[in-house]
């Protein structure tokens, strides 16, 4: 058993989907549960199923109470002009990005419940980190959905832990998209500190996170932006992650650190133009650990989040996660870039079902990631961009 760290999860999650052709699949969470099983890093017994109820109180820690009420409704409309009214006016209109499905204030809560109780489990003391797959719905307003995402879990859980505990958070992103929900919620909170790295907003949804963006009035300066150049590759994204988040750790001084862990800044991603491996994947969590350990006391709670090819990228990059958390000895072994092939087992079960073929190993191979002719001008792009980034720190 991983003493150290909780793994939660909840079946009800796994229906967060909002139709076939939709790139938001709950697969992705199958598969990554069943790569760890097979890694012989997750036993069914450790598997949690959350114990914070997310009810209307709990969900009104980040989203107006009209908002609430109208995914609840949405539920039980019969009216379709009702219904569509309800939700063009809060984001969750048919043929757009987050389209609302019956049942989905039931799948959207039960991911609140996930990472709150997450949040919980470390703040109590019960256990140094605890992970949350599921979680990580960072594009989320207060008062509408939108990016897939209908209720902000990671802004709910910082209120939760700022309204139980006082303690300072520190927010990691690195999901390729902006983390704008989180950033917004806590933009004037000095208490609460954002720290997005993404492709650059100029190409990309949400089309913020800007350098500029660093908070406001007491806030100021406790919000963090790196927007990446398209194309970024490995080493470029390293150095620009590195280089600022010991810093922005340094001078922001968190009580606990709350990581979300899309990635969909790999490659082989549908929905991004940068152009990373999973190394970076081996790397994120690594880093975030000792941090945490360092800095926080060991208290250090992951989510999930972006992240849309769900069979070659997702599985191994959300595994990584809870083996470095769990300071399980593969994780060692892949930072060590050894050549680790992943349980055939594994890749038996769902070879036949993936569109793609699938990776053979835990890290990439050079020759599945083709070099970016431009690697210098970005290279020297993102620089500049990480020297505005922490000026100021
Ligand atoms: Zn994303
Ligand atoms: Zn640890």
């Amino acid at each position: 058993m991983n003493g150290n760290a909780y793994f939660f999860h909840h079946r009800a999650a796994e229906a967060y989907k909002f139709n076939e052709e939709h790139p938001f699949d709950p697969v992705r969470l199958m598969l990554s549960i069943d790569l760890l099983k097979e890694a012989g890093a997750l036993k069914d017994e450790e598997i949690r199923e959350p114990d914070v109820e997310a009810s209307d109180e709990l969900l009104a820690l980040a989203h107006r109470t009209d908002y609430i009420q109208a995914v609840k409704q949405l539920d039980n409309e019969a009216d379709p002009r009702s219904k569509s009214v309800l939700s063009e006016q809060f984001g969750l209109q048919d043929g757009d990005d987050t389209p609302f499905f019956p049942g989905l204030h039931g799948a959207a809560s039960s991911i609140v419940s996930g990472t709150v109780s997450a949040a919980a489990a470390v703040m109590s003391g019960k256990v140094q980190h605890a992970y949350h797959m599921a979680g990580g719905l960072h594009h989320a307003f207060p008062d509408r959905a939108a990016g897939f995402c209908v209720y902000n879990d990671a802004a709910i859980a910082i209120a939760y832990i700022r309204h139980h505990y006082k303690a300072k958070v520190l927010y990691i992103d690195t999901d390729v998209h902006h983390g704008d929900g989180v950033q917004w919620c806590f933009y004037d909170d000095p208490e609460v500190c954002t720290y997005s790295i993404h492709e650059t907003g100029k190409f990309l949804f949400p089309g913020t996170g800007y350098v500029y963006e660093k908070g406001t009035d007491k806030g100021f300066g406790s919000c963090v932006n790196l927007p990446l150049e398209p194309y970024t590759e490995d080493d470029s994204w390293l150095e620009c992650f590195e280089g600022s988040l010991r810093k922005v750790v340094a001078s922001f001084q968190p009580d606990v650190i709350l990581s979300q862990h899309g990635c969909d800044a790999h490659a082989f991603d549908p929905l991004s133009h940068i152009h990373c491996s999973m190394n970076i994947y081996s790397r994120i969590p690594a880093l975030i650990h000792q941090l945490a350990h360092d800095h926080c006391q060991g208290r250090w709670i992951a989510v999930g989040g972006g992240g849309y090819d769900h069979w070659r990228v997702v599985p191994r990059a959300w595994s990584m996660v809870w083996l470095e958390m769990t300071d399980h000895k593969l994780a060692r072994e892949i930072a060590n870039h050894k050549k680790l092939r992943l349980p055939g087992g594994w890749l038996k079960r769902w070879r036949m079902r993936s569109p793609f073929p699938l990776p053979r190993y835990w890290l990439d191979e050079k020759k599945d990631i083709p070099a970016i002719p431009r690697r210098e001008q970005i290279t020297e792009a993102n620089r500049s961009m990480l020297a505005i980034a922490i000026q100021d720190l």
